[in-house]
This record gives C-alpha cells, sequence and structure tokens, in this order.
C-alpha cells in the first residue's frame, strides 16, 4: 500500500525548519581574505572620523575674518607661511594676515578656520615671499571637514551578520581590524542518490543519466555563503547508503541529499531517516514542484532530502536550506528579497498549490518586471540557468496572463548592461 502523506503549507514547512535554526561559530579571517563572508560582531566606532580637521581641497588655510570686505577691487592678501601635505603637520599656529598652503586631506594648522581652494587665489612672489590674495569674502567654517562629522566615535556602523562587500572592507580597515571577526561558514555535506546516476566525467549509457544535481546544489551552498563536501552518488541500496551518510554525520553540519524521498519502490531516504533515529519534520509541501521535500533532525544536525528532479530539487534548497544556512552566519535577515513584479509573459497553468516558478527579472522603465527561464516542470534542468527569481503563484489562483503582478523571491544580482548609457536617459 503507498503510503499516504499530508502536505503542510509551505509557510509551516519554513518555520519548523527554523525552529532547528541554530547561531553558528566564528572565526578571525585576515581582511584580505574576508570579501562575501558575514561579520560575526557588529562594528563601533572606536574613534571620530575624520580624527582632526581636515581640508577638502587643495587651497590655502587662513582666518576667515580676515577677508572682511574682499571683492574685486579689493583684494586682501596672505603671507604664505606654511606647506603642508596630507600626512603632515602644521607647524605654527596661523596669525592675522598669514595663509597657509594646504593639500587635500591635510590637518587644518591651529588659528585658521577656513580654506579657499587654489581656484579663489592669486599666488604672487615679492622680496623672496610668497604672498596669496582672494577677491571674496569667507565664512568660518568653510571648506573645513569637521572632526566627527561623518562618524561620531561610539556609532554603532555595521550589524553582526552583514555581509563583507567592498565598503564594508573599506569601514574595516578604517577601523583597523587587520583580523575579522567572521562567522565561521557550516560544513554541508552533498550526496546524490540513484543507481541511474553518472559522475560528471563518465560516458553516457543507456538508461542512465548525468548527476546534474550534486553541481548544482554544491554551487547553491556556495552561493548561501556556506561550504560543501561532496560525498558522492549512492546507489538505491541500503547498506551502502548507510555507510556513507553514516560517515557525513560525523564530519558536517547540514547533510542534503538528493532523490530517493518519494514514495517509489527504489526511493530509501524514509527508511534511512528511521534507521537513523531522526525526526523527521515534514516529508510532503503543498507547493510545486518539490512537493516531496523532507526535512529531518538529528541531534543539531539537519538533514535535507530533496528531490532528485532538479527543478524541485533547486526550489527545495532555496525554500528551506538557504535561510537555516544565512541565520547561522548570522544573517539578521537570512530570507530572499522579494518584491512586486509585472509579468512578461503569459502562465497558462492553474495551480492548486503555491508554485514556484523558474523566472528572471529585469528591471524596465523603473519597474520590476519577470519573465519565465524555460519550460515549467520539475524535471527540467534547461531553465535552470537563467533562473534568477522564484515567482511565487498562490495556492488556489488560476493562470496569469502577461501584465498582472506577482510576487517574486529574488535569487541573486540580475545580470549587468552591454553598455554604460547616459544616466540622462535612466
Ligand atoms: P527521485 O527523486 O529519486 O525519484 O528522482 C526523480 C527524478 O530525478 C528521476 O528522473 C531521476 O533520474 C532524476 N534525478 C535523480 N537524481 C538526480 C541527479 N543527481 N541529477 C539529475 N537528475 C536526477
Ligand atoms: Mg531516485
Amino acid at each position: 500500500m503507498v503510503e499516504i502523506r499530508n502536505p503542510i503549507q509551505v509557510e509551516e514547512a519554513v518555520a519548523k525548519v527554523m525552529a532547528h535554526k541554530q547561531k553558528g561559530e566564528f572565526e578571525y579571517v585576515d581582511i584580505s581574505l574576508c570579501d562575501n563572508r558575514h561579520l560575526a560582531e557588529g562594528i563601533v566606532a572606536t574613534y571620530p572620523i575624520p580624527a582632526f580637521d581636515k581640508s577638502p581641497y587643495d587651497g590655502f588655510a587662513f582666518k576667515a575674518a580676515d577677508t572682511s570686505g574682499a571683492s574685486p577691487d579689493s583684494p586682501v592678501t596672505f603671507q604664505v607661511v606654511d606647506h603642508i601635505g596630507a600626512g603632515h603637520l602644521p607647524e605654527a599656529t596661523l596669525q592675522s594676515g598669514q595663509a597657509t598652503r594646504i593639500m587635500t586631506g591635510a590637518q587644518i594648522p591651529d588659528g585658521a578656520d577656513c580654506v579657499a581652494m587654489f581656484e579663489r587665489c592669486d599666488t604672487f612672489e615679492k622680496n623672496n615671499h610668497t604672498y596669496m590674495s582672494v577677491t571674496s569674502e569667507t565664512k568660518p567654517g568653510d571648506n573645513i571637514i569637521k572632526t566627527s562629522s561623518e562618524i561620531s566615535e561610539g556609532e554603532q556602523l555595521l550589524s553582526e551578520g552583514t555581509i563583507i562587500n567592498p565598503g564594508v572592507k573599506a569601514l574595516l580597515a578604517t577601523f583597523g581590524y587587520k583580523q575579522v571577526k567572521v562567522a565561521k561558514q557550516p560544513l554541508v555535506g552533498v550526496i546524490a542518490t540513484g543507481t541511474e546516476l553518472l559522475e560528471v566525467d563518465e560516458p553516457l549509457e543507456p538508461g542512465k543519466i548525468r548527476n546534474s544535481n550534486a553541481y548544482m546544489i554544491a554551487a547553491q551552498v556556495k552561493r548561501a555563503g556556506a561550504v560543501f563536501k561532496y560525498y558522492g552518488q549512492l546507489p538505491d541500496e541500503l547498506e551502502p547508503s548507510m555507510k556513507i551518510i553514516d560517515k557525513a554525520l560525523e564530519e558536517v553540519d547540514i547533510l542534503v541529499t538528493t532523490g530517493g524521498v518519494s514514495v517509489g519502490d527504489f526511493d530509501l531516504m524514509p527508511a534511512i531517516y528511521e534507521q537513523l533515529g531522526a525526526d523527521v519534520l515534514f516529508n510532503k509541501v503543498a507547493m510545486r514542484p518539490g512537493s516531496v521535500t523532507t526535512v529531518a533532525v538529528k541531534g543539531n544536525q539537519i538533514l535535507y532530502g530533496l528531490s532528485g528532479n532538479p527543478s524541485a530539487c533547486y526550489v527545495g534548497f532555496e525554500l528551506f536550506a538557504r535561510p537555516l544556512i544565512r541565520h547561522r552566519l548570522y544573517s539578521k535577515s537570512p530570507f530572499h528579497n522579494r518584491g512586486k513584479a509585472v509579468l512578461k509573459d503569459d502562465f497558462p497553468k492553474s495551480n492548486p498549490f503555491t508554485r514556484f516558478v523558474r523566472t528572471y527579472v529585469e528591471i524596465e522603465k523603473s519597474t520590476l518586471t519577470v519573465r519565465l527561464a524555460g519550460i515549467d516542470k520539475s524535471n527540467v534542468v534547461s531553465s535552470l540557468p537563467f533562473t534568477t527569481s522564484l515567482m511565487v503563484l498562490p495556492g488556489g489562483t488560476e493562470a496569469y496572463k502577461a501584465g498582472d503582478e506577482a510576487e517574486v523571491l529574488l535569487l541573486e544580482d540580475t545580470d549587468g548592461m552591454s553598455e554604460f548609457k547616459s544616466l540622462k536617459e535612466a
């Protein structure tokens, strides 16, 4: 007799998985190697930026009050008494009538309260002295970047879980983080099951197919921010499968298998979970594709039994594994970004269950649009290369048409442009 499974809603399935979330460990990584990792601690400013009043331009620093009444007919002249470049300190306190030649980034000398850029100053030599004149008035504070005007000491700058992008790195370097405290990447074991599978470098044989899921999942693991270990592909035989799965569970934080979770004669994963003593959280979800997606828990390890069908496998990973991984990476926003997009293609199927359509998004005249990535069948691989989003069509809805709106989950950055268009046209 075929086992009857009770499907649960996607939201409930996500909640069941997330109930087992755990904060991951952390490690220290050299700043040059921390790209795309997640901060394991918030970053607080340990000193103000700038730490001293400085000049934003190459020019002259002087007392603004000295320029009172300056005009083209009545220029005000200063004697240039000092010359400071960025990184050098001013020597003397400026007196009335004196100016310091100052470069971008250099500290404002005591006594000066403004800067005029070179373009506004005329320089000339007389009696072996350098002079500078201005023809307009200047106000105190003009062209000075004040101490702590950008960042105050003690300010909370970044929260834990932030992904380290080039700008984050700049801030880390600014505050002297040679070693950066980052979330340790969880280790995700990847196993493909199916007697029909051939490895990527094996020649095709009748009745067999190449194992594409293992490589796809490994890439999804990496995209989610974790690391993977591939334990190979297993035939649909209980004993050899148990052996490898036992070994994997000695090493990994999370184990992802594909195939064998359905109710077919050779679907062994249910028996494997039973033999492992794992607690199956669910084994049927009211969604398409990926209704057979199974998640089980053993101790503090999570086991994902994804469908062997490539598109179903892909969707199952994104919905249920990615947020858990992101949470382990201290992310405060572990779920996919989502928003409303306008369909550019018809989607003629009705949707008895929540459907996650492999799609790609584009921005057209400031509107997010979404197109089908290819054939909408759970067993296809051909739509996956073009998939950058999952379009969510709620259960109980009918066919969608071009022009309708739907929610999309964004899986990655969209492709770029072929040329840099004039920004006026944007
Ligand atoms: P299963 O979930 O084991 O019933 O497999 C469902 C379908 O997915 C079958 O047609 C399998 O041949 C196919 N399949 C299973 N594993 C993989 C894999 N690793 N790569 C590509 N296709 C697979
Ligand atoms: Mg199978």
